[in-house]
């Protein structure tokens, strides 16, 4: 399977390069050169295990791994002690059926993806035989990418981790999570600016071909470990199926049905790997973009307009606080027939300008197929109070902002395709916002700490605490640093000596 990039004709390259290099040389993301067919036999489907997936829809998109390379790659993940017994779990709540996709060591989606992706990256790397000895990865998060990056690439031999974070801008949690982290290969530093700023610079730099250069000259190389990265969105497919499996498997739909799914979504990745498995063969009906108050997606999807040009507002679902969504970039490719000139201008133009127009000949191909809709911070702790209250299911603030846009869809059209909502974090990563969408007030929290938020979210609902939590809570914090945006780069450079 070879890759090509979206904004130009450049030569396509193999997987493996494309996994080593994050980011196509044009500024375009790799995306696989044609989509290959997968749907097991609904009989055979049910029976096979969340690894097996992984093989098959791996062997389809990177053929020039072997079998026994990729039996290896997912022992050395998905079948260790680092998941929970069930890896994706299939909730029944309501008329939902929830996949939670959390229970991974860092209690946010991100590991189903990043568990893999250093293995499959350092095998990559082997591949290609560039004489690298260093492979230096830059992450930039809006809260959950960091830390399961971290939990990755922890003292793995021949890397390092860069991650930047927006100081002010993710939970509390989620920060300890990074600053506490162990390995001598992890850097963390928190950046006075949000998330865009961060993914922003990182991605300048990633094609800055002077600093290329010099980390050449020094036997370094960066990728990414974002959802830019194609390593990060094809093991996200496999879960699609996985949740799909389940679904027959209860007996909550049959072969012949589509489903339809919800995703609580930032940089589109999550969702894309959706569509990627629709495009594959998956039977889905619509799939539903659920965005919080930045609702960028939402104008996008409905009316054809992105515009950047706004207020980013800090919400209670940090991981979504994004208004340059960068995987939304396949999706128009594919949309837009894959015409790379049609997206450099739009991009071109999104550079400069900070929106574009998708004319309505590309948006009337996806009218029946993705729904963008958006929950304000009150209707998302209005169904995380009613979910909890209604059926005994806690749900994160993000996967609350799907909830909330879920039930207004099915309100408005009476659709009964049977669902599968996406979990993306566990809730125990946001407990102040959760005590406070079940009705404390603010005022009685401000004082306590994390142990004390985390002890009476549990005392209040009696769910369990997520290991990953419980484990950070008495940890020593490793990291200080802090930049400002524009001093990024310089700040990378320093920290390399090159
Ligand atoms: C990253 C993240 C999202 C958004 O996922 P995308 O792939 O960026 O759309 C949603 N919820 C949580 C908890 C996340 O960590």
């Amino acid at each position: 399977m070879e890759y090509i990039s979206t904004r130009s004709k450049s030569k396509p390259v193999s997987a493996a390069q494309a996994i080593v290099s994050g980011i196509a040389p044009d500024g375009g993301l790799y995306v696989p050169r044609s989509l290959p067919h997968y749907l097991p036999d609904p009989e055979r489907l049910k029976k096979l295990s969340y690894g097996m997936i992984v093989k098959d829809v791996f062997r389809l998109f990177a053929p020039e791994f072997s079998g026994d390379e990729i039996t290896e790659i997912i022992k050395g993940t998905y079948y260790t002690e680092k998941f929970d017994k069930e890896i994706a779990p299939c909730i029944s709540v309501g008329n939902m059926e929830i996949l939670e996709l959390w229970h991974g060591p860092t209690a946010s989606f991100k590991d189903m993806a990043l568990q893999i992706m250093p293995q499959i990256l350092q095998s990559a790397l082997k591949k290609i035989r560039a004489g690298i000895k260093e492979t230096v990865i830059l992450v930039a998060t809006s809260g959950d990418t960091g830390k399961a990056a971290i939990e990755g690439f922890k003292n793995l031999p021949g890397t390092k981790v860069i991650v930047f974070y927006p100081a002010s801008a993710v939970s509390s949690l989620q920060e300890l999570q990074m600053i506490t982290s162990e390995g001598d290969n992890i850097y963390v530093v928190g950046v006075e600016g949000n998330f865009d700023d961060c993914q922003a610079a990182i991605k300048k730099i990633l094609n800055d071909k002077e600093i290329k250069e010099r980390m050449r000259a020094a036997g370094k190389r960066f990728s990414s470990a974002n959802s830019i990265n194609w390593s990060r969105l094809l093991p996200q497919i496999v879960y699609y199926y996985y949740g799909y499996s389940r679904m027959l498997a209860k007996g909550v739909i049959t072969p012949r049905d589509r489903i339809n799914i919800v995703v609580p979504t930032g940089n589109f990745g999550n969702i894309l790997a959706a569509f990627y498995a629709l495009r594959m063969g998956l039977p889905v009906h619509r799939l539903i973009c659920a965005s919080n108050e930045n609702k960028v997606l939402t104008e996008a999807i409905t009316k054809g307009s992105y515009n950047c040009q706004r207020t980013l507002y800090q919400t209670t679902s940090p991981a979504m606080d994004i208004l340059v969504s960068s995987n939304f970039e396949r999706f128009l490719f594919e949309m837009a027939n894959r015409d790379h000139v049609l997206i450099t201008n739009w991009y071109q133009k999104l550079d400069k300008e900070g929106n574009f127009t998708i004319p309505d000949s590309v948006r009337n191909r996806w009218q029946k197929l993705l729904i963008g809709e958006y929950a304000t911070e009150e209707e998302a702790d209005d169904a995380l109070r009613e979910t909890f209250e209604e059926h005994h299911y806690l749900a994160d603030p993000h996967t609350a902002v799907a909830i909330s846009v879920y039930n207004r869809y099915i309100r408005e059209t009476n659709d009964n395709h049977k669902t599968m909502l996406v979990s993306t974090a566990n809730p125990y990563k946001f407990p102040d916002s959760i005590l406070i969408a079940l009705g404390e007030k603010g005022e009685s929290l401000v004082d306590l700490d994390e142990q004390q938020l985390v002890d009476r979210l549990a005392a209040k609902t009696g769910q369990p605490v997520h290991k990953a939590i419980a484990g950070v809570l008495n940890k020593e914090v490793l990291h200080q640093r802090q930049v400002a945006v524009q001093d990024i780069g310089a700040g990378i450079m320093e920290l390399l000596s090159i």
